[in-house]
């Protein structure tokens, strides 16, 4: 596998590239304005918010500020699985005063919102490659196995048959996809794969066609409540003040960057790397005829899609946090974490062993400091924000935006009482205790995935196990 001067690193990501490059800019803010709604960031979850809401209000005027361009972030770089996965944990949702049916709520709202985009992929004509073929979790472990056993037992003990986790054997999981090693998997049938670009691309489009005003390269300094009678709230730009009924901020993994906010969310680091098309002869080996999205078992996990163009583009985390919450120059990653996650492909996919890769890139997801996900709005200062998916945002910013659309408006639906609704996360420890923090937690999740892989121990396999959990426990993550 070449890797080489040829190898394109960065440049937002692949999906760009594959789209033309980045998209012709739009205008900045022209000066200061008024607005009903003020979106700060283009991604999915503020143009979802921003496109259901002129959906429900179409007279409203509905105003997206962004920093860049609308598909900058995460949203034009990610790996492009439309999953029903909950961005948090069950257990910690159902401390909420809706309990467990509440958490079922949400994870069955999940289910629907994967239809949900693409029903909007084919009504707005969004060319996304959105096909839905379900999600397979691969086991090429003994520990891994086990791991996968012990969360289907988990998901059982929830309620989930097997129309949304199927246990497959060896063999069924290798006739899907063959992967090397493989010792058994997982399906869940709601998950589907898209181009991540294509469909921001698309999305930023049918929301200006619905009336939606997107200014970019306007980044907003700063979001306050506003002072006087009229009421409101303010988002800062350098171009001019924009004073809304209300703001709400979509910032995800750059939310550091804004005053107020600098501990909220972590801006967690994310690389993946994609192949040059396969030949017909390594898809006839590799299989998966059904564009399932693939990912597997590790604790230091990656996640893959068969692109529609015949490639493998693999993801997982290389460098997971920089210092100060800082975020990549567009899209730039460590060329070792490049060779790291071809490394990973070649060994899950022999037959793709001499593809070279053609292209790596990176992002920042928000991470909350508990792992859940949040969507609030105060109705008192008439603020309000969504995110903190944990790498598991392209379907629900969508649920996130169809509820934030209702809350602004004032409504209630049972989207809005899902228990994500108004969940809190407590802030971020100050430098270098974060820094330390995550670099530590990774430290141990790559140890124990070294061990586990050094076959034959269980010693080895249970110390792997143990690494792993206490990192998670240290580090707040849920189970
Ligand atoms: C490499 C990678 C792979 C991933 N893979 C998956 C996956 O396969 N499936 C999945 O479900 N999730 C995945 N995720 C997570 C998912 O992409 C995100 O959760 C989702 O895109 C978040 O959308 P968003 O709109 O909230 O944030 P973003 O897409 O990051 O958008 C935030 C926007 O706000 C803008 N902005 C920031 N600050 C300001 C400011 N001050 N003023 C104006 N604008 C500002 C940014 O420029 C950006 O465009 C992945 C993430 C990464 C990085």
């Amino acid at each position: 596998m070449g890797y080489g001067p040829t190898m394109r690193n960065g440049e937002v990501s692949y999906w760009w590239r594959a789209l033309g490059g980045a998209p012709p800019r739009r205008p900045s803010l022209p000066g200061p304005a008024e607005a009903d709604v003020c979106i700060v960031g283009g991604g999915y979850t503020g143009l979802w918010t921003a496109y259901y809401l002129k959906g429900l209000s179409p007279r409203s005027r509905v105003v997206v500020l962004e920093a860049a361009f609308a598909g900058y972030g995460a949203s034009g770089r990610n790996g492009g699985w439309v999953t029903a996965e909950l961005p948090g944990s069950r257990d910690r949702y159902a401390r909420g005063p809706r309990g467990a049916v509440g958490v079922r709520d949400l994870e069955a709202a999940l289910r629907d919102t994967v239809d949900e985009v693409g029903r909007v992929c084919a009504a707005e004509s969004i060319r996304a490659d959105f096909v839905k073929g379900g999600r397979m979790s691969v086991a090429t472990s003994a520990a891994q196995l086990a791991r996968l056993r012990a969360g289907l037992e988990h998901a059982r003990a929830w309620g989930d048959g097997d129309d949304v986790y199927e246990f497959l054997s060896r063999d069924e999981t290798r006739e899907r996809i063959n992967v090397a090693g493989a010792l058994g998997g997982v399906y869940a049938p709601h998950s589907a794969r898209v181009q991540p670009a294509a469909l921001v691309a698309g999305l930023a489009a049918a929301a200006e066609r619905r009336g939606v005003e997107i200014y970019e390269a306007t980044p907003v300094t700063a979001i306050r409540v506003a002072t006087g009678t009229a009421g409101g709230a303010i988002a800062r730009t350098v171009f001019g003040d924009v004073r809304a009924d209300s703001v709400l901020r979509c910032t995800e993994g750059f939310t550091a960057g804004l005053p107020g906010t600098r501990r909220a969310l972590l801006p967690m680091n994310s690389s993946m790397v994609v192949t040059e098309p396969l030949p017909e002869s390594a898809w006839k080996e590799i299989g998966w005829d059904g564009f399932e999205t693939l990912g597997d078992e590790a604790h230091a996990y990656v996640y893959a899609q068969r692109t529609a163009d015949g490639r493998i583009a693999i993801g997982g985390r290389g460098v997971p946090y920089r210092f100060g919450s800082a975020v990549d120059h567009r899209g730039t990653t460590s060329p070792a974490t490049a060779v790291a996650l071809g490394q990973i492909l070649r060994r899950m996919f022999p037959a793709a062993a001499s593809a070279r890769i053609e292209h790596a890139w990176c992002g920042v997801l928000g991470v909350p400091r508990d792992w859940c996900a949040s969507v609030s709005y105060d109705a008192a200062s008439r603020l309000g924000w969504a995110g903190g998916y944990t790498g598991h945002g392209v379907a629900a910013a969508n649920l996130a935006g169809r509820t934030l659309a209702e809350l602004v408006l004032g409504e209630s639906s049972p989207l809005t009482s899902l228990p994500w609704v108004g969940h809190h996360s407590r802030q971020w420890e100050p430098e270098p205790a974060r820094w330390a923090g995550v670099h530590g937690l990774y430290a141990l999740y790559r140890l124990a995935d070294r061990l586990e892989s050094s076959a034959g121990s269980p010693s080895r396999v249970v110390a792997g196990e143990l690494l792993a959990r206490a990192g998670d426990i240290v580090s707040g993550i849920p189970h």
